[in-house]
């Protein structure tokens, strides 16, 4: 009976150790990427940094007596961030099969509409624009009113595409273009960019924006935070070794992210000035409907302005689909560029 005891209770300490593991997240093991877990270690990151700060730095907590906006405008941006964090985090990242259902929800809808009152499908230079605003699906769907989302999918790439070929094996889905299925959502996701860790999501068309804007304030309160880091080690150094040595470590640690960030926030910035996405720029050469296009063609690019503007006012009601170019658009876009083409700002 006593081995039995022993027994049981070893079961016992080894379930218990493993739930304690468990709550500890890490970045490469899918199981222990606990999306809460993730979340509550960005934010005690940031409260060691900025704690440690008001924690050691008599002269910062003297300076907000005297001058309470500086430090009042250093925490909002703190806030801020952390806001725009989990605005970021959880808001979709576009995924096809809500795209598909409105619009075959619109198409049912359309189909009980006398003929007479049917309107043409109308859309833009062939990219289909859903958007889902306003509770009568079938409404706002400009580009789709007379067609399922099998036949809209098969209309954006060039004719005799198997639809085979285009259905996601996973989710039983036909991908538009620039849709790419992911592992850890589970979900196929509109214009692709990578799967976030640190996000617990996707960044795809529906959250790219936010993301951006969340690289850029988390870049900039590490430039801040930096600053008051090294204002505190030129004024103190030397009058309390261990400070220093704790101060120092994090200043590391700081420098280290914020050369990590500001290269994610120029390749980013790249990426949206020029319409790609981050899997469509590294898997460029296995992309079948990128294969054959020449390195520097960014097939998708509207020109800088206009990428820049269909980008920053992208709205999470709106789904847009883009078609593939053409093979003379593609060949118009590869041409070289003259000196007209600099004076009339031909578009890259
Ligand atoms: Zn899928
Ligand atoms: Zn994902």
């Amino acid at each position: 009976m006593f081995p039995a005891v022993c027994r049981s209770l070893r079961d016992s300490c080894a379930r218990v150790l493993d739930r304690c593991y468990r709550l500890f997240p890490c970045l490469s093991d899918p199981a222990r990427r606990s999306s809460l877990g993730l979340k509550a270690a960005l934010v005690t990151l940031h409260v060691v940094f900025v704690g440690v700060l008001f924690l050691f730095d008599a002269d910062l907590v003297k300076k907000t007596k005297h001058e309470p906006w500086y430090t009042a405008l250093y925490l909002v941006l703190l806030l801020a961030t952390l806001v725009q964090y989990f605005l970021t985090s959880g808001s979709s990242p576009g995924y096809v099969i809500d795209a598909m259902g409105y619009v075959n929800e619109a198409n049912a809808v359309f189909r009980k509409i006398p003929a007479s009152s049917k309107q043409p499908a109308s859309s833009k230079n062939g990219n289909v624009v859903i958007s889902v605003e306003g509770s009568q699906p079938g409404r706002n769907l400009p580009g789709s009113h007379a067609t399922s989302w099998t036949k809209l999918v098969l209309d954006m790439y060039p004719p005799g595409t198997s639809i085979r070929s285009l259905t996601c094996s996973y989710c039983n889905v036909e991908q538009p273009p620039r849709a790419k299925h992911c592992h850890d959502c589970e979900r196929c996701v509109l214009q692709f960019d990578h799967h976030c860790v640190w996000l617990g999501t996707c960044v795809g068309q529906g959250n790219h924006c936010r993301f951006w804007w969340y690289i850029f304030e988390e870049t900039a309160l590490s430039i801040w935070t930096g600053i008051l880091y090294i204002s505190y080690l030129k004024v103190n150094i030397a009058r309390a070794w261990w400070k220093d040595a704790i101060m120092i470590v994090l200043l590391v640690i700081l420098a280290i992210s914020l050369i990590f960030l500001l290269l994610l926030l120029l390749f980013h910035s790249y990426l949206i000035l020029t319409n790609q996405t981050t899997y469509e720029l590294v898997r460029r050469r296995r992309i079948p409907y990128l294969r054959g296009i020449p390195e520097r063609v960014y097939p998708f690019s509207n020109g800088v302005c206009r990428n820049l503007y269909n980008f920053c006012c992208v709205r999470t009601s709106i789904y847009n689909l883009e078609r593939l170019p053409t093979a003379r658009e593609i060949e118009e876009k590869s041409r070289p560029y003259t000196c007209l083409d600099f004076l009339t700002c031909r578009c890259c």
